[in-house]
């Protein structure tokens, strides 16, 4: 069915909830690195559906693996075992270097794992008194929209009518080591943090905190917890945005990536210490590492490894920012990131810019008012980088 793009957009605003702002423009093919809308305008994707589609649209592998699954078996749900899962927990487990892990469907469904996890930790393992725990996270985090991930969030916004809220939080500005040494108290389960923040606008950390965070967790039996969601799986590049610190936390949470754009697949990653916490009957979901989420992550964890992704990340991030940075404009405040996943913060809103890049062929998001964040499929060449610039800097002459 080929129907025009303005139609489309009628019907979706007409129909659908009101609880996203995206740009006029609707997606009809992707492959790689570019997308097309209804009329066969093409357009580059710098945002990669916020860092799922690190391995490129459509990447063949990947797709054969869920064509393959689809023609043998799509779900069985947890009451039986499935053929391909083991494989998977195994893959998963040697990339975290973590002896266990837990499947889920979304992001902020592993961020619930996650905090049950800690909890229950805090209870069966540390001895905090029941229903006592805490969880410490940072300011201007983004840990999803389910009760728990918004109950952790320091947006008014995100928070605005769903109390009441989860107790046994508090949060700390983000990066200040001196404030979370004060918030730790005996009932502390676990300190929650995004290695850089994504959503708060591409936020690294002064050097040092993370592995002073990874010591203090350490002395004080705090978990320390990676929400790697958007940062991990090469997008920084390396593997996981801590390598980048050396440091290594208790439990990884991974979305997005994992199942490489294609389907939705989340885990939480530790060691038999911390999830072994939980029993039969204690969490679950009916689909969470299905037959066909399993095929397909294991096929997108070997396209970053074959294709070496993360060194790509890392190479191609580098010449990219250099070039961001040469853009001399007043209303550039800062340029930041790493790898692929680069923020350009502006002094003025960034949505009139992310519109005039998408007259362009550009696409890309704001995040936070004023930063415009450029992540595209990890697979993009020097010369497509080159293209983009040209269209950045053709953007910043006109505005
Ligand atoms: N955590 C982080 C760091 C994220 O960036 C996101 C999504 O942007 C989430 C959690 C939530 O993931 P999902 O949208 O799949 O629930």
């Amino acid at each position: 069915m080929t129907t025009n793009s303005q139609k489309i957009i009628d019907q979706t605003n007409q129909y659908g909830a009101n609880n996203y702002h995206p740009l006029p423009v609707v997606i009809s093919k992707a492959e790689g690195i570019w997308v097309t809308d209804p009329e066969g305008n093409r357009y580059l994707d710098m945002l990669s559906a916020y860092s799922s589609v690190n391995q490129g649209h459509r990447h063949p592998k990947i797709i054969q693996a869920l064509k393959d699954q689809a023609d043998k078996v799509t779900l069985t749900s947890r009451a039986f075992y499935s053929e391909n899962m083991g494989e998977w927990y195994e893959k998963v487990a040697k990339v975290t270097n973590k002896d266990m892990i837990l499947p889920m469907n979304t992001g902020a469904e592993a961020v619930e794992t996650a905090i049950k996890a800690a909890r229950r930790w805090a209870y069966d393992v540390k001895g905090v008194e029941e229903n006592q725990a805490e969880i410490i996270a940072c300011v201007g985090n983004f840990h999803g929209r389910t009760m728990a991930a918004v109950s952790l969030s320091s947006e008014k916004d995100y928070q605005r009518g769903f109390g009441p809220f989860l107790p046994g939080i508090k949060l700390i500005p983000y990066g200040d080591i001196e404030a979370l040494k004060a918030a730790i108290t005996p009932n502390t389960a676990a300190f929650l943090i995004e290695p850089i923040q994504g959503e708060a606008g591409i936020n690294i950390p002064k050097e040092g905190f993370l592995p002073e965070v990874a010591e203090v967790c350490k002395n004080e039996n705090v978990l320390f917890i990676a929400d790697e969601i958007q940062t991990g799986l090469c997008r920084t590049g390396k593997t996981f945005a801590c390598d980048w610190d050396g440091v290594t936390p208790d439990m990884y949470i991974l979305g997005k990536a994992l199942g490489g754009g294609v389907f939705p697949i989340s885990c939480v990653a530790a060691n038999r210490s911390i999830l072994g916490v939980f029993e039969p009957g204690s969490h679950g979901s009916t689909f969470g590492g299905n037959p066909l989420a399993c095929a397909v992550s294991v096929a997108a964890l070997e396209v970053l490894e074959e294709e070496k992704l993360a060194e790509r990340s890392n190479e191609l991030g580098n010449y990219f920012m250099e070039k961001l940075k040469e853009i001399d404009h007043p209303h550039i405040k800062e340029v930041r990131g790493r790898g692929l996943f680069i923020g350009v913060e502006l002094h003025v809103p960034a949505r009139v810019y992310c519109e005039a890049l998408k007259k362009q062929g550009l696409l890309c998001k704001e995040t936070h008012d004023t930063v415009i964040r450029f992540a595209p499929p990890l697979i993009i060449s020097k010369e497509d980088l080159d293209w983009s610039i040209q269209q950045i800097n053709e953007v910043f002459s006109q505005y």
